[in-house]
């Protein structure tokens, strides 16, 4: 059983290296009594490193990502610094698409204790994984969409290949979690398969996987109708699947009924590599004060360490996982010891620390 894990680290722009340095002393902690090695190696990319060298993500970083069992990424940007065309530094985009990572894994969970917007009836918990597409859709043109002085093109790209991987992999994680006790296995394509012939080619493909899993419930739902029961019932989904566009305003929307950006983890996930970081960017207005949530980050590394333990048949690392996600859990629920965007006082590592207490007393 493998036990030795190569971890490429992007400490990336703004919060990153704050939130960053604190997840990997947790991540080790686990580690040394979990009997498995975690070898970070932090490699530069970003939008300082652009800033300074004219390269946002360099080669030999690409090549050690590539080589690595797993990537864990803060967050890259800063608003100051662009492109000669104008546009921001995002690495992380870049990355989604040299290694395929094709399914944007977005959980939403709202346990008891959890600040949150929605009025939560007695007894109902929230927990369901958002599935975006994250390497074509409507962002296919992305850069290069045609603008002329009267009109304005981009265009909305679903392929047979991506797709199929796509939603064998929403099948696959509604199975694992139906295993966990974590839901009832069932899956949602999100589309506008009423109005788009592209999305009813996307349903098509959908329903023939479903074909093959006779014990797991396939649903279908359009996108606006998704986004009012986001609101009014969000406890009722379990696995949702969707075109990037669709993902990236519904995850954002899941990430403000837990309470905030400080505490949405995410994964990019392909067949061969996967990166985990924050669903929140470099957040420069907070940047270098110590203050910033390492909530998200650290569930981030949770998410990693299931996705380890799954793909190379390890269990502690699965356990583990759990474990982080629940000690994080137990801290927000507490209350005590949040930091200023849950509505407390604690800076980054009091927050942290406060994530290993738990660990070491739960
Ligand atoms: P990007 O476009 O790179 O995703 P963004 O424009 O969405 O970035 P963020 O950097 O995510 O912006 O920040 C949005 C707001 O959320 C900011 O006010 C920021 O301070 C706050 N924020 C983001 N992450 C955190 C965090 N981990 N802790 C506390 N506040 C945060």
């Amino acid at each position: 059983m493998k036990q030795q894990f190569d971890i490429t680290v992007f400490n990336g722009d703004g919060i990153g290296p704050e939130i960053m340095a604190p997840t990997l002393d947790i991540l080790a902690h686990l580690s040394k009594s979990g009997g498995y090695s975690l070898a970070f190696e932090a490699v530069p990319a970003g939008a300082a490193h652009y800033a300074q060298t004219g390269e946002s993500l360099p080669d030999a970083s690409m090549d050690a990502a590539r080589k690595s069992d797993a990537i864990l990424l803060s967050a890259m940007g800063l608003p100051t610094v662009r492109y000669k065309d104008g546009t921001e530094i995002s690495p992380q985009i870049d990355l989604r698409k040299a290694l395929t990572l094709f399914a944007g894994v977005r959980p939403v969970r709202i346990f008891p204790g959890q600040k949150t917007p929605l009025n939560m009836p007695e007894g109902k918990e929230v927990d369901f994984v958002l599935i975006r597409e994250s390497t074509e859709g409507l962002f296919h043109t992305q850069g290069c969409g045609e603008v002329t002085k009267n009109e304005a093109r981009e265009t909305l790209l679903i392929t047979r290949d991506i797709s199929e991987k796509l939603f064998t992999f929403a099948f696959g994680l509604a199975k694992e979690r139906k295993d966990q006790g974590r839901g009832e296995g069932l899956v949602t394509c999100v589309d506008k398969a009423n109005v788009f012939r592209a999305f009813a080619f996307f349903r098509e493909m959908f329903d023939a996987e479903a074909a093959k899993h006779p014990n797991l419930i396939a649903d279908h739902a359009y996108v606006d109708a998704t986004a009012l029961w986001f609101v009014l019932k969000p406890w009722d989904f379990d696995v949702l699947v969707t075109e990037n566009m669709f993902g990236d305003i519904l995850s954002d929307l899941g990430a403000g009924l837990m309470g905030g950006l400080g505490v949405a983890p995410s994964a990019d996930i392909g067949l061969d590599h996967a990166v985990f970081q924050p669903c929140h960017g470099s957040a420069p207005d907070i940047a270098g004060r110590g203050i910033a949530n390492p909530m998200a980050m650290i569930l981030s590394g949770a998410m990693m360490l299931d996705w380890l333990g799954l793909r190379h048949d390890a269990p502690q690392l699965v356990a583990d996982g759990t474990r982080l996600r629940e000690a994080v859990e137990a801290v927000i629920a507490a209350g005590n010891i949040l930091t200023g965007d849950l509505g407390g006082s604690a800076t980054t590592q009091e927050a942290a620390n406060a994530v290993i207490t738990q660990l070491d007393h739960a």
